[in-house]
């Protein structure tokens, strides 16, 4: 969906779900959930209660068009997000212990709050009451709230994985003790990432990937760049992982020369890595290796040995080897850095990986840096809040069907692919309609368009998690099997066939996303209540919001990354070579002007990373639009609140995007955030629409106003 939350990487690599809101779903590093401060989803301190059990339809309601939010003294001609959002953003603070702030945000905090009375309830409940999986979440969640259990085991429920690390006697040794750590960790934070992908040549296949990682702040740059606040933050990484070092136990000088040895290994990381734009292309990150390529690669590295200790079995289908010079610069590292060393990243690794489920001082000196200091967060998150996101995090189908047996009515689904029928329809009439493409192009093009599933609400199938052991005294021992068990389940997908059912998102989750891979839709039942789709609403802004949603998820089948996958969802070129041209054309169009956009002080939007997003934010409304007014052919519509059914569309669309954010939260946005800021994905794809100059009577000369000849237009 819609907001704009740091990307999280996929085992899939570039193809996988650019969504609006979590683009890449499925590999949940839970170092950047709640627990590292670095919020993901929002919340109010004030309200210290669980919600009571009940329908989130119970809650105070907020309807999708709300004339609270909006700031009627602006013009909406001149701003338009101020307009509809600017009563929003005045009531609306960043609160202290989140980054941003956004109507997406308080929608997942109020389910979370609902969550948490669900999951005190499963964990005081009679074990005759639960079922397995209601017993699983309820220990979970009673282990993760013991506050003063997680204080008096210490550092020490961390030594048997430190001790191992101390215990590596020689680089041979390295593969199966790197299989150990990553099953913990579930996270890229060791050196590199290994799970199961599609092969992006043959979707219905699923095979190893190997992937870059290894660092520790979001982005690589951040270990490039050569100006003052770079540099700035760098000195302050480092004295965070030497104050980490400290908290382990080692002297202040042995700490820093410790520090200083992990930021020059994981700056010599980061320099072999792909930059986030370049990662969106689907072509720089898909390499086959064969067993014996993948072994030349890196000789000081045994994979044999390596993936022994994970459990794969030897294959022989070739691995895709997501960026080789990542890994030349992985074995460049072992021959030229001394065993010490090594052994000294992974325990820095490690510490920092798992500080979140330890003792107070650890989890604060890890929020110090990762939340305040790179986000600008002042206040540690409650922690109800950072333990319903875990069992969310591990257990989330299982919390899911109790989300969907309270939330999700039958007619919410019929209504939903209702919607995504008609905006499909829209997409089929522009496909035929459009000057710039030709035939050939146009038949692959609507062959892809009716091949997309659409999947709403939660999955056919719910997971099993039967192999997850669950301990009521074991926080850390909990987080550590739910990653491996996690970690196992992608692993044990290696070799096999798709499974074209799975989901990436859990019910509850206020998102959707789109799979070029699966080209499929995803609507999770969390993103379909109000304010965003209300069924007590007129069509008109219910369009313009859960409307233009759809038409993001399906544009993004087509805009310049996803439309390099066919219908069948492979990496192919389906496009003849003018068409290709005419689009890229269109879309330069969009690239340009986001690049004049200012996210934070003379931070501009780097429109080669959210070119994806923007062009699904304005293709989405362009479709929207068709399907409304076909929705409405038959109606005689009246003014409603002094709002012409056109002005109610934009509105409803505008206010799904009302938000705030912290400035150093804001700046890491800048260099990790698909999406632009909310200001630009709705005045962006406005000023592009001359339906929308007409709806507000908007004048030639006005800002949201661009003259014919310079409006971008692609759909
Ligand atoms: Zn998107």
């Amino acid at each position: 969906m819609r907001p704009h939350l740091p990307p999280l990487t996929s085992p899939s690599g570039p193809a996988l779900a650019p969504s609006r809101a979590r683009p890449r779903p499925l590999r949940l590093a839970l170092s950047a959930l709640g627990f590292s401060g670095l919020a993901l989803l929002g919340s109010s301190l004030a309200q210290a209660q669980p919600a009571a059990e009940q329908p989130l339809a119970n809650l105070p309601y907020t309807p999708s068009l709300d004339r609270a939010s909006m700031d009627p003294s602006a013009d909406p001609c001149e701003d338009f997000y101020q307009y509809v959002c600017g009563g929003w953003i005045a009531k609306n603070p960043v609160p202290a212990d989140q980054a941003r702030w956004s109507v997406y945000a308080k929608m997942a905090v109020e389910n979370q709050r609902y969550l948490w009375g669900i999951l005190e309830r499963m964990a005081a409940a009679p074990a005759a009451e639960r079922t397995a999986d209601q017993a699983r979440m309820g220990d979970y969640f009673a282990a993760c709230m013991d506050e003063g259990a997680a204080e008096r085991a210490g550092l020490g429920a961390l030594q048997p994985l430190l001790g191992r690390i101390a215990g590596l006697s020689s680089l041979r040794e390295l593969p199966a003790l790197l299989a150990e750590l990553q099953l913990v960790h579930y996270n890229e934070r060791l050196f590199f990432s290994y799970s199961s992908g599609q092969d992006l040549g043959d979707s219905s296949q699923l095979i190893a990937f190997a992937m870059a990682g290894g660092i520790s702040l979001p982005d690589r740059d951040y270990y490039l760049k050569q100006d003052a606040k770079s540099q700035q933050l760098r000195q302050q990484f480092s004295a965070h992982i030497a104050r980490i070092f400290e908290l382990a136990g080692d002297s202040p000088e042995a700490a820093r020369s410790a520090a200083a040895e992990v930021l020059a290994m994981e700056t010599a990381l980061a320099r072999a890595t792909l930059s986030r734009v370049d990662k969106r292309d689907p072509y720089k990150t898909f390499h086959k290796f064969s067993e014996r390529r993948l072994q030349a690669l890196t000789p000081s590295f045994n994979w044999a040995d390596y993936r022994a200790a994970l459990g794969v079995p030897a294959s022989k289908a070739d691995s895709n080897v997501t960026e080789p010079a990542f890994f030349k610069a992985f074995e460049r590292l072992l021959k030229t850095r001394s065993l010490a060393q090594i052994k000294t990243y992974l325990r820095w690794q490690t510490l920092s990986s798992q500080a979140p489920y330890l003792g107070a001082s650890m989890v604060q000196a890890n929020f110090d840096f990762f939340g305040q200091t790179l986000n600008g967060v002042p206040q540690l998150k409650p922690r109800w809040k950072r333990c319903v996101e875990l069992v969310d995090a591990q257990l989330g189908e299982a919390l899911g069907q109790e989300f969907v047996a309270r939330n999700f009515a039958p007619e919410l689904k019929a209504q939903t692919l209702r919607m995504t029928e008609q905006i499909e329809k829209a997409m089929a009439q522009r496909i035929q309609s459009l000057d710039w493409m030709g035939p050939e192009t146009r038949q692959r093009a609507l062959a892809k368009l009716h091949t997309i599933v659409n999947k709403v609400g939660y999955p056919d199938a719910w997971r099993d998690y039967g192999a997850l052991r669950v301990q009521r005294d074991d926080f850390l021992g909990n987080v550590q099997r739910g990653n491996a068990f996690e970690a196992r389940r992608q692993l044990a997908k290696i070799g096999k066939p798709l499974d074209r059912g799975e989901w990436g998102m859990t019910p509850q989750t206020v998102n959707a996303y789109y799979n070029a891979q699966m080209n499929d839709i995803n609507f999770p039942a969390g993103v379909l209540q109000p304010p965003l789709f209300d069924t007590r609403m007129d069509d008109a802004p219910n369009y313009g919001n859960t409307g233009g949603t759809i038409g993001h998820e399906l544009i993004h089948g087509f805009d310049d990354e996803g439309r390099q996958f066919d219908a069948q969802g492979n990496l192919k070129a389906w496009w003849t070579r003018k068409d290709g041209r005419a689009f890229e054309q269109r879309a330069a169009c969009v690239a340009e002007q986001y690049a004049q956009y200012t996210i934070v002080d003379d931070i501009k939007i780097n429109s080669r990373l959210t070119l994806g997003e923007d062009l699904a934010d304005l293709g989405g409304m362009v479709l929207a639009l068709a399907a409304w007014r076909e929705q409405i052919a038959t109606q005689k519509l009246q003014p409603i609140d002094g709002l012409t059914p056109e002005q109610r569309f934009f509105i409803g669309f505008g206010q799904w995007a009302c938000d705030n954010g912290r400035p150093e939260a804001l700046r890491v946005q800048a260099l990790t955030n698909p999406h632009s800021p909310g200001r630009y994905r709705i005045n962006g794809v406005a000023v592009n629409m001359p339906e929308f100059a007409q709806a507000f009577a908007c004048k030639p000369g006005q800002k949201m106003v661009k003259e014919d000849s310079k409006r971008c237009r692609i759909w």
